[in-house]
């Protein structure tokens, strides 16, 4: 991974304006020192969260009912058994279908 560290670099006076930056390039701006740190505090906590997929070989759906729109595809198409049963919604904020039930099913009647 070469992904930039999301640290707050500096922070300086520039004319009437306070500067910070980050360490990623990120700058914020602000009348005040304190907000202008603040506010390159909160990038760094939105940055440094672990949106990377665990799973980049699934297919990524922006909503649930496209998960679910996909799951009745695998359904129609897929023998049982290889077909995914469940979607969830994955760190990187995109919702994957898997074959991985929920919880332990108790006998499926066949
Ligand atoms: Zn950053
Ligand atoms: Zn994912």
């Amino acid at each position: 991974m070469t992904a930039p560290e999301h640290v707050l670099r500096d922070d300086y006076r520039r004319g009437a304006d306070w500067v910070a930056h980050c360490r990623c390039g990120f700058t914020t701006v602000r009348r005040d020192r304190p907000s202008c740190v603040a506010m390159l505090y909160k990038h760094t906590i939105d940055a440094a969260r672990d949106t990377s997929c665990p799973t980049p070989h699934k297919k990524g759906h922006g909503t649930a009912e496209e998960a679910e729109a996909a799951l009745g595809r695998f359904l129609r198409r897929q023998r049982p058994g290889a077909r995914p049963t469940r979607i969830y919604l994955c760190q990187c904020r995109k919702w994957h279908t898997t074959k991985s039930p929920a919880r332990p099913d108790h006998g499926v009647a066949a």
